[in-house]
């Protein structure tokens, strides 16, 4: 278990006040300056030596993601753009982090800013986010009146402003680019890539997009030193991460523990175990709702990190863990997922807004058993020709759950074919 000494997020569950006293007293703003003051090829190597990886999703190494900014700042300025667009079915940990853990937030937007030579970032919250928009807005403004923020920032020398918008309420404005197009007040609607946002983003700009997590946990990483932070966690796979627990368990959680940690003591020790006992255990969808659900049976000793995960064919993703005991209907649960998708798509490529309905409609009648099982292939199919075939990520998003639910419970979807002939 993650010792407490190397907790990262010490207030996550809101014991003590998110206001700047509480937060100086867990050391957050401590030496902010002399951060700074190392330079930024300093603090990108340190992001990089941490072997830091993207939280919000993808797992992209952060310190690299930073160096794509260009070095020089031309006659276009650069820009930090924090996605705090949290809409990942499952996923509630960037929530909290805004919630009681914002000054932590705020100063690693400072630090991320000054080390790619953004004056400026924007920080885009879920429309959903009504309470963290406020505590973030507030905290900003102890910030601003603290010397925090703005002119000389932290008496850093660095002049530096964040501002908050406000979502809609759009999944798709979680996609980086999406998010940019909203931001400009336009429809969130993905780009084609690339150009890159690192070359072209907000306004036409050099911007990088982090998420929460990763932009939050930069400043403990820059104090304690990269070592420390690359000490915990599996090679490739550092440091500690915030896992959301929820679905049949009996006390859903949030819990920051090492990467790599067994999915069974993430399960038993912190969410007080599956509904029934272990043996009552179904499935899990290991990392937000887009990634393939793993049955029981590979349950067991699963390391939860980016590559073993990878290994089994589903992902770490979001680190979202839902948890499905026996009495789930697995089919209509995948079902379940399959309309979100198709009601998120933005409409802008074929195969994603033909084929997310499609795929619905299909994976609907294999919940009532009035299918043909040659629809089974055929469905699986479709989800490879829907994969990888698309503008963004949201036509893989529809296509895996499927294609998990095929791999790992074709024979409860025959099964229900069969009992509706008979
Ligand atoms: Fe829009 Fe779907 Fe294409 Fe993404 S994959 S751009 S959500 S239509």
């Amino acid at each position: 278990m993650l010792k407490n000494e190397d907790r990262i997020f010490t207030n996550i569950y809101g014991n003590n006040s998110w206001n700047l006293t509480s937060a100086r007293r867990r050391g957050n703003w401590d030496s902010t300056d002399i951060l700074v003051k190392k330079g930024r090829d300093w603090i990108i190597n340190e992001m990089k030596a941490s072997g830091l990886r993207g939280r919000g999703g993808a797992g992209f190494p952060t310190g690299l993601k930073w160096s794509f900014m260009p070095k020089e700042v031309s006659d276009r300025p650069h820009y930090l753009v924090v996605n705090a667009d949290e809409s990942e079915p499952g996923t509630c940990k960037d929530r909290e982090i805004l919630r009681n853990e914002p000054h932590q937030f705020i100063e690693g937007c400072l630090l991320a800013s000054f080390a790619m030579n953004a004056h400026a970032c924007y920080v885009y919250v879920r429309g959903e986010y009504i309470h963290e928009r406020i505590v973030l807005q507030n905290a900003i403004n102890e910030a601003y009146e603290a010397g925090l923020l703005g002119k000389n920032a932290s008496n850093s020398g660095w002049d530096f402003d964040i501002y908050v918008h406000h979502g809609a309420g759009a999944y798709i404005c979680g996609e980086e680019t999406a998010l940019l197009e909203s931001l400009e007040g336009k429809k969130g609607m993905p780009r084609l890539k690339p150009p890159f946002p690192a070359n072209c983003g907000l306004y036409g700009c050099p911007t990088t997009v982090n998420n929460v997590e990763s932009i939050s946990v930069a400043p403990e990483i820059l104090r304690r030193g990269a070592s420390w932070f690359s000490s915990l966690g599996k090679t490739n796979n550092t440091g500690t991460k915030l896992f959301c627990i929820s679905g049949h368990v009996n006390n859903p959680c949030n819990i920051e523990e090492e990467m790599g940690v067994p999915l069974r003591d993430l399960i038993e020790k912190h969410a007080g175990g599956v509904r029934g006992g272990w043996d009552n255990l179904l499935a899990v969808i290991p990392g937000g709702s887009s990634v393939p659900c793993l049955p029981a049976s590979q349950c067991q000793d699963l390391s939860m990190d980016f590559d073993s995960l990878k290994e089994l064919k589903s992902g770490l993703g979001t680190a979202a863990v839902i948890v499905m005991d026996k009495s789930t209907d697995i089919i209509a649960a995948i079902a379940r997922l399959s309309y979100f998708y198709k009601h998120e798509s933005c409409g802008q490529c074929t195969p994603c807004r033909e084929g997310t309905g499609w795929m619905w409609r299909v994976m609907e009648r294999f919940v009532s058993g009035k299918a043909e099982k040659s629809e089974i292939d055929l469905l699986l199919e479709v989800s490879t020709q829907v994969e990888g075939h698309t503008i963004c990520a949201l036509g893989d998003a529809a296509a895996w759950p499927i294609q998990g639910l095929i791999r790992h419970f074709r024979h409860v979807i025959e099964e229900r074919i069969d009992n509706q002939v008979s």
